[in-house]
């Protein structure tokens, strides 16, 4: 059995590998061209439901134009990251998690688990969420 460590990188260096054979995903999903639960759409962002939820509510929020992750350069992304939260508090309301609470998580690489290397965050809520994260 492999620790679960060196499986971790195995499924990294393989997400990576597929992404440069298929391309990236959220920008299929962006442009239209793969099928998304897609809540809202604006000239920057999108909000999609997560295809293999982690709570009741699991929504990701992907700008439409490519950015790896936050290890880009993103001097000239600022405008686009601060309104990436803005669009959280409102989706937090449509669903309304807001009162009760709820996590946003960007994930980047290998360690942290990132497995689409497009810019993504996660709004997580409707049930306890416990911390630390595992
Ligand atoms: P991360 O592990 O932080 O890179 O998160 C990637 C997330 O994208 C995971 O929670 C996946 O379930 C989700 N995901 C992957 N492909 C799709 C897709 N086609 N539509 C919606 N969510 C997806
Ligand atoms: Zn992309």
């Amino acid at each position: 059995m492999l620790p679960f460590a060196i499986k971790k990188l195995f499924f990294y260096a393989y997400q990576k590998g597929m992404m440069k054979m298929f391309g990236c995903v959220f920008c299929q999903v962006a442009a239209h061209e793969k099928p998304a639960k897609i809540l809202y759409e604006d000239e920057l962002c999108l909000v999609l439901q997560d295809i293999n939820p982690k709570a009741p509510v699991h929504l990701l929020v992907i700008p439409r134009n490519h950015i790896t992750s936050l290890n880009d350069d993103l001097e000239n992304d600022k405008a686009l990251l601060g309104h990436m939260l803005t669009v959280v508090g409102r989706m937090a309301k449509e669903q309304g998690i807001d009162g009760t609470g709820y996590r946003t998580v960007i994930n980047t690489n290998a360690e942290a688990g990132q497995t689409v290397f497009h810019l993504h965050l996660h709004i997580l809520g409707g049930r306890m969420l416990h911390w630390p994260p595992g």
